[in-house]
């Protein structure tokens, strides 16, 4: 399944986007995570982001996507993703659109997050945060109102609120999101992409809604990725990983060679299978381009065509 979740800021994205990851096994793509982490990790698309913000400047369309693309390349994401914050604008759906087709890829589903933007800003504004445990809590919940201190740490330390998380930033933010990221609704819906839910009322109840709105996405892509993601395992569905069916050989003696060489891939497969739990996910890539540059070179020794 790929996905992208689209919703104002404090619409319920990000928590529910961790009920995916649980369910289906595949990876949250929060470009906020990844820029935190280009910067953290001083990369060269992070230090151009670090410059922008330094700058007082947003981070432009050109490094979020550098940034997607980078992350999309990446072996984790074989089975699908779930992509949360982005795209934000139309430029950089286009963007995702082209980036995808080339790897003919497309998105399976964009749903759509439908919260009341008064209940937005009284979510967002009611949100308090442990300063100890990072527990986050809202005064809002009919199971802690009003609450003060937090209930998970011992010492019951007094919550804090975020900056940030005020009715006038909140304000700004839906703002925000009406003038760049609404249009991407109708863009969605006439390509025929777009499930809605209703995103209030308790969280469990809005994940339901969710599975059900995606279960026409996921039917397509149903084999392992819940069963692995019971099992907690890394391993990723092979299904998905297959490649297109081989064009049927002509001949008798094809037949054999292609039997032959599949023969000599099969250990090769399952070195690829280790690679691609080792941390070094660079060596990986590398390792399987070049088998698949070696099987490419066999295989135009076989039939001109290929490749
Ligand atoms: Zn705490």
């Amino acid at each position: 399944m790929r996905i992208v979740l689209l919703g104002a800021p404090g619409s319920g994205k990000g928590t529910q986007a961790q009920r995916l990851v649980a369910r289906f096994g595949v990876p949250q793509i929060s470009t906020g995570d990844l820029l935190r982490s280009a910067v953290a990790r001083g990369t060269p698309l992070g230090l151009k982001a670090t410059a922008a913000m330094d700058a007082g400047a947003l981070v432009s369309d050109e490094i979020v996507i550098a940034i997607i693309r980078e992350r999309l390349g990446q072996m984790d994401v074989a089975g699908g993703y779930i992509l949360d914050g982005f795209p934000r604008n139309l430029a950089q759906a286009r963007s995702l659109a082209s980036m995808l087709a080339a790897i003919g890829q497309p998105l399976d589903a964009v749903v759509l997050f439908n919260v009341d933007y008064g209940e937005i800003t009284r979510r967002i504004s009611g949100r308090r945060t442990c300063p100890n445990c990072g527990t986050i809590y809202n005064v809002h919940d009919a199971a802690t109102p009003g609450i003060t201190h937090c209930t998970s740490c011992a010492a019951g330390p007094a919550l804090t609120q975020r900056p940030d998380d005020n009715e006038q930033t909140v304000t700004r933010r839906l703002a925000v999101y009406d003038e760049q990221t609404r249009p991407l609704i109708e863009h969605y819906r006439a390509q025929g992409l777009l499930r809605s839910v209703d995103a209030e009322g308790p969280v469990d109840e809005v994940t339901a809604r969710l599975i059900a709105v995606l279960a026409p996405a996921t039917a397509a892509s149903r084999s392992a990725p819940m069963r692995k993601a019971k099992a907690k395992t890394k391993a990723k569905p092979k299904a998905k990983r297959k490649p297109k069916p081989k064009p049927k050989p002509k001949t008798k003696a094809k037949a054999k060679a292609k039997a032959k060489a599949r023969g000599k891939a099969r250990p090769k497969a399952k070195q690829r299978a280790k690679a691609r739990l080792a941390p070094a996910r660079k060596a990986t890539r590398t390792s399987v381009r070049k088998t698949a540059r070696k099987k490419a070179r066999k295989g135009s020794r076989k039939s001109p065509r290929r490749g």
